[in-house]
């Protein structure tokens, strides 16, 4: 089976020729159909983040397929069912974390395409108790961006509180921001979607946003305020100045949520206007094995739309540079046989 494998950090990923992985324990061997590029894949095969994974590795957190294989022990996937693959790839489920409804804080957790080999590859082996089965009716390719980008951002959305009538800000709509729009819609708030590519605000309008705010003319902070103030803020684009715009355009009792994770961020929260007007900063990572399962639900009643261009695994390292060159307008799927 062929595989893109990061082999140095920093250097073009290498499409390899390799055996099938065999499933250990608990395990399956999924024959993968698409595979979605998140930005932290980049991430990954640059080394950015002070945990790091360890090369050779294959990337890719958004894999869907069909399994094909059972190990020992698997009782409750058949072969032939279509499953996702996520971030989360495994975690301990006696935590306090596990056990509390946030085994995405388990600190064993094994992260897929980062702990162990992830979706840019035909193959590939999941935990079966944390592949989450796709719902008939959602191919592989809208499956693939709902598995990280969708359920981050229903995830952040959750951790926002939001309710009806309230105002989201959501800066940058790329693979997750346009997914976000849709969930803020969908939980009844309106939304003030942030970008600074016309093609991208011209998206966050036709998905929902009832405002847009181009970051590159328009004070962003400024802007929300006029606007009265958002209730919350979600940082998606990788860039450690747009959270502090962000900040500054909550209104009292606001929310930023941060959820992009810039190589070298920090930003400076302003002591006084946070306590004066009761507002809070929180991280939020990705979301549980039940937040999928709702996003997939979602996607299948109909609800969501999937914006995303697809790309053949050899093509792994110019997808890269386009997002890097931030000239994908959603989501790159790499198209593993979907038939398509
Ligand atoms: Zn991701
Ligand atoms: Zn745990």
């Amino acid at each position: 089976m062929k595989a893109a494998v990061v082999r140095a950090f920093g250097e073009p990923l290498v499409i390899e020729e390799r055996p099938d992985p065999e499933p250990g324990p608990g395990q399956v061997r999924i024959r993968v159909e698409a595979s979605g590029l998140c930005h932290t894949d980049i991430h990954a095969a640059h080394g950015d983040w002070p945990v790091k994974p360890t090369p050779p590795f294959v990337p890719g957190h958004e894999g869907v397929g069909l399994v094909e294989k059972l190990g020992a022990g698997v009782t409750h996937l058949t072969v032939g069912r279509r499953v996702a693959v996520p971030w989360l790839g495994r975690a301990c489920g006696r935590c306090e974390h596990c056990l509390s409804g946030w085994e995405t804080l388990c600190e064993q957790q094994i992260n897929t395409g980062y702990g162990c080999d992830g979706g840019y590859a035909e193959k590939m082996l999941a935990w079966a108790d944390f592949a989450q089965t796709v719902p008939e009716g959602i191919s592989a390719l809208e499956a693939a961006p709902l598995t990280c980008a969708g359920v981050t951002t229903y995830k952040a959305l959750k951790v926002a509180g939001v309710r009806p009538t309230q105002l989201v800000a959501v800066s940058g709509v790329g693979g997750l921001g346009h997914l976000a729009v849709q969930y803020a819609k969908i939980a009844g708030a309106q939304v003030a979607a942030i970008d600074v590519t016309d093609d991208k605000l011209e998206l966050a309008r036709e998905l929902g946003a009832d405002f847009v705010i181009d970051a590159r003319t328009q004070d962003v902070g400024a802007e929300l305020k006029r606007l009265g103030g958002a209730h919350a803020a979600l940082a998606l684009a990788v860039n450690p100045a747009a959270f502090e715009a962000l900040n500054s355009g909550l209104r009292r009792g606001g929310k930023l949520v941060m959820v992009a994770l810039p190589a070298h961020g920090t930003i400076q929260v302003p002591i006084f206007d946070t306590v004066l007007n009761g507002n809070s900063v929180v991280g939020s990572i990705v979301g549980t094995r039940q937040d999928l399962a709702e996003v997939f639900r979602l996607h299948a009643a109909g609800r969501t739309r999937v914006v995303h261009e697809t790309r053949p695994l050899a093509a792994v390292n110019e997808s890269i540079d386009e997002v890097l060159r931030g000239q994908v307008k959603a989501r790159i799927v790499f198209d593993l046989g979907t038939g398509r």
